[in-house]
């Protein structure tokens, strides 16, 4: 128990937890093979609620709190990280649909999204670059009641089974940076887009790839935001996203070491259970300290999104050391199953797929970056 998990959420908790035991973990491995997302489970999540709960009521959501969404995501993640990837597109995507959309184009969208039947990507990065993200390069011409859209997005995740897509392209000049930028609520069936997948090392059911597009017209009532507004309004939904991201990964080093905990009290080496050895067990204490520590800064990270406060700072923290902690505390809880551990199995893919988050929405010297230019602002850290 903790100050932000009440007993409502606990019940939540346990309800999310029992269905992705049923549910979700017992196609962890065969996914991560297979590398198909199952729509069927996506569907049953949306129908218990488990996808942007925190949505509006009018746009099918349930009008809970960020936290409650946080609390599902775990559980998900718990069991397979690719699948808890619906959640987080969801609350991102939807997120911004719902704040920056015109809501007779948006609308429907969202309850598709919230009800499981809609899975939506975001689409920032390109060839030349994701750390610079305000550089970005894809062309949105204005043609009378259309955006016309040409170049590639990549490293997009779910690029190739998504539904439809935020996306961010060039409105203003080069040199306008941030605020030449406009996002775009894309339908991947329009003519002249075309997806493809890459072979990636982990999360491999929800997967990444590139999509390219070539004259595609988008209408103008499509748009998210003002016009060369998009980067400036719609960013802000990352800290949202990076506090979820922060709690998917722990909630997977939460699992392994649990697992390695009872692992270690039973198995023997010199005539002793391995936790009688200080070098096991303190190790392990060690990381379940931080464990704790790092949930605990990213459910405060969403209680200060629930109460309105600043939180950049907070959820830059997040997202720059839940993915390194849980890498390095799944690293360890590999090797305290020896051999065995190096076998494909839970552990390792657990591995593989923790380490995208790493990357995947900014690496930690972004974030790190955000944190300094929270504190002591933009002039004094440029980039
Ligand atoms: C699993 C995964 C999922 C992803 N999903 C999406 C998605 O859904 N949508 C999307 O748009 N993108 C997505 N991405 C792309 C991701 O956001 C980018 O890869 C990331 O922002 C880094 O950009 P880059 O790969 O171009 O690296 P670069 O920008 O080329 O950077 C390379 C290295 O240089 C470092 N670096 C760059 N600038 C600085 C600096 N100023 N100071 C210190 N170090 C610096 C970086 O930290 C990094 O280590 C995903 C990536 C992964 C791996």
């Amino acid at each position: 128990m903790n100050p932000y998990i009440t007993e409502e959420l606990q019940a939540l908790a346990e309800q999310a937890r029992r269905f992705a035991q049923d549910r979700v973990a017992p196609g962890f491995q065969e996914r991560d093979q297979t590398r198909v997302l199952d729509r069927a489970i996506m569907r049953e999540m949306g129908e218990m609620g488990f996808i942007a709960p925190e949505l509006p009521e009018e746009y099918g959501g349930l009008g809970m709190s960020r936290i409650a969404a946080g609390v599902i995501h775990e559980e998900i993640a718990r069991a397979d990280l690719s699948i808890s990837y619906i959640n987080l597109l969801a609350s991102l995507n939807g997120q911004i649909l719902a704040e920056h959309g015109e809501p007779e184009i948006v609308g429907p969208w969202l309850r598709k999204l919230v009800a499981g039947e809609a899975l939506f990507a975001i689409a920032l990065t390109e060839p030349r670059g994701g750390s610079d993200a305000a550089n970005l390069r894809l062309r949105v011409e204005r043609d009378g009641d259309f955006y016309v859209l040409n170049g590639e997005k990549t490293s997009i995740s779910a690029a190739d089974q998504a539904d439809a897509a935020v996306v961010f392209g060039r409105t203003g000049t080069v040199e306008s940076g941030a605020h030449g930028v406009t996002a775009l609520l894309v339908p991947m069936d329009l003519p002249g887009i075309t997806r493809n997948r890459f072979d990636c090392h982990g999360q491999r059911a929800i997967g990444r790839g590139s999509i390219f597009f070539e004259n595609v017209r988008v209408p103008v009532n499509h748009r998210l935001g003002s016009e060369n507004k998009g980067f400036v309004q719609v960013m802000q939904g990352f800290d949202f996203s990076r506090a979820l991201i922060g709690l998917q990964v722990l909630a997977v080093a939460r699992v392994a070491l649990e697992e390695t905990w009872e692992y270690v009290a039973q198995r023997e080496a010199f005539g002793k259970p391995l936790v009688s050895f200080q070098g096991v067990s303190h190790t392990l204490a060690d990381f379940d300290t931080q464990v704790e520590a790092a949930r605990l800064l990213c459910l405060q990270t969403l209680w200060l999104k629930d109460s309105h406060l600043p939180h950049t700072a907070e959820a830059a923290m997040c997202k720059w050391w839940g993915p390194k902690l849980a890498y390095d505390v799944i690293h360890q809880c590999l090797l305290c199953f020896g051999h065995g551990g190096y076998d494909r199995g839970l552990m390792e893919q657990r591995l593989r797929d923790v380490l995208g988050f790493q990357i995947g929405d900014g690496t930690a010297q972004i974030m790190k970056t955000i944190i300094a230019r929270t504190r002591v602002g933009r002039q004094a850290v440029p980039a």
